[in-house]
Formats: C-alpha cells, sequence, structure tokens
C-alpha cells in the first residue's frame, strides 16, 4: 500500500492489517487454533483421541501401496494414482481441519468420499475398471460422475459407502454456494474461518477418518499383484481407523450440539 492509499483509509480502518500484515496475523491465528485444537482432541471423548494415530496408520499404508513400495503391478497404476491423491487430500483436509477451516476441510474430504465409492465399483468389476481407463477425461467426467457412480451401484443392488444424503450434506457445507460459513456452534452462527470450535474439529474429523478407512480399505482389493492375504492383512490395518469414527458427523451436526454440555469442561 503506497502512502497516498493509506492517506485515504478511514481512521477506523488503521487498526486492521492489511498486505503482508494480514497474512502474518492470519498464519499466527491458524498457528494458535492447530494448538488449540491439538490440546482439546485428547480430552474430546473416548474415540476422537484415537483418530490422528489410526489415520497416519491408514495413510502410511496408502502412501506405501499407491507407490508400489511392496512391488509395482506394471500396469496402468489407475488404483495406485487414485490411493495416491487420497493421501495428499487427505493430508491437506487434516491440514485445513487443525486450522480451524472446517468447511474447506469437508470439501476436500467430500472428494475422497468420491474416490471411495468409485473404488467400490472398480473394485471386482474388470469391465467397469476397462470402461474407466479407455475413458475420454470428458467421457469420465460425464459416465463416472459422483451421482452416475452411486446410481451404478444401487442397480448392481449395493448401498455406496457414501449415499445422497451424506454426499449432499458435504456439499452443502463445503461445496455450495449459499450456507452461512463455518456454523458449528450452538447459536448457528456464522464464523470466521481459523477460529477454533470443537464441534467443527470433531465432525470434520470424524468425516475425513470415515472417507479415508472405506477409500483405503476398499481400494488395496483391486490391487491383485499384492498377494491376497497382504491384502487382507493391510485391510485390518485400517479397522481401527474405521473404529475410531464417532458420533459427531456432517449429518447430525445440531444432534451433536444439542447434545454437549456446554457447561462442563471438555473431557
Ligand atoms: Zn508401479
Amino acid at each position: 500500500m503506497d502512502s497516498q492509499d493509506a492517506a485515504m483509509r478511514p481512521i477506523e480502518d488503521e487498526c486492521f492489517p492489511e498486505g503482508d500484515q494480514y497474512l502474518n496475523a492470519r498464519k499466527a491465528l491458524e498457528n494458535a487454533t492447530e494448538e488449540l485444537a491439538r490440546n482439546a482432541l485428547p480430552k474430546m471423548g473416548k474415540k476422537l483421541p484415537k483418530v490422528l494415530e489410526a489415520l497416519g496408520d491408514t495413510l502410511s499404508i496408502a502412501e506405501r501401496v499407491s507407490s508400489c513400495w511392496w512391488g509395482c503391478s506394471q500396469g496402468t497404476h489407475t488404483i495406485e494414482y487414485m490411493l495416491g491423491s487420497v493421501v495428499s487430500t487427505a493430508l491437506a483436509s487434516l491440514r485445513l481441519l487443525l486450522a480451524g477451516f472446517y468447511d474447506e476441510s469437508l470439501a476436500l474430504t467430500r472428494s475422497i468420499a468420491e474416490r471411495a465409492n468409485l473404488l467400490f465399483l472398480l473394485n471386482g468389476r474388470s469391465e467397469e475398471l476397462a470402461r474407466w481407463e479407455s475413458a475420454s477425461a470428458r467421457d469420465r467426467r460425464q459416465q463416472f460422475s459422483p451421482v452416475r457412480v452411486r446410481l451404478r451401484l444401487e442397480e448392481l443392488g449395493h448401498t455406496p459407502p457414501t449415499d445422497q444424503d451424506r454426499y449432499k450434506a458435504l456439499s452443502e457445507r463445503g461445496v455450495h454456494p449459499g450456507a452461512r460459513p463455518q456454523v458449528f456452534n450452538h447459536g448457528q452462527r456464522a464464523v470466521s474461518a481459523g477460529i477454533f470450535q470443537p464441534a467443527g474439529l470433531a465432525v470434520a474429523l470424524n468425516e475425513l477418518a470415515r472417507a479415508v478407512a472405506l477409500a483405503v480399505g476398499i481400494g488395496v482389493f483391486p490391487l491383485e499383484h499384492l498377494p491376497l492375504d497382504m491384502r487382507k492383512g493391510l485391510q485390518s490395518r485400517v479397522l481401527p481407523l474405521a473404529g475410531s469414527v464417532g458420533g459427531a458427523t456432517v449429518l447430525e451436526v445440531e444432534e451433536f450440539l444439542a447434545r454437549i454440555d456446554w457447561q462442563r469442561p471438555a473431557g
């Protein structure tokens, strides 16, 4: 900001940072929120304190299978690429939710949930995998859109791992315009991102854990170059993450808020 701009600033704006100062203040807020979140997590019920450790185990497995650590299929790496993007998207979602960007974390988690549905469709169906691999980017977007994948699974007699209600709830919070931002509080107040909200932390972390457990638990199975016993072993190592998903989810934010005794310290 040059001196002419500075001279034009209303007096009440002089104490509000701009430029680098604004970004640095934001970064300091995010760091403080992450520290609050990490201090609060061990006291947030029975399941939630176990999520980070289990998430780290599962993402470590996914990183190794996606990078051919245990052997290379010498194939198209379609499944490996999907699992690799589950890892990077999950790590980004985790950074966001710890820093108080709960809606934005849910938006990324939604794309992991989409991949879990797609992996469920492709697993054990070589004709679907061949169709996916031979489709142009445009055809793929149409034929394997999230809704088409859900409908195809239903046609085949399966309940999609992420059904329409959950997908809609993730979209309304994280993606679609119109919703009030970061509403994870008793008064349904819109809140600036980067402010610590325990319910936001719980909901975003549970949804991330759920989506990652599904995507990796399903996604290790189509990797047929690995022995079946090994794939079953890897899947069993994802179970603690699935078991750590608690009741605070994007489908029940209001109910969760109503259940919390706000007068009682967490723990
Ligand atoms: Zn490979």
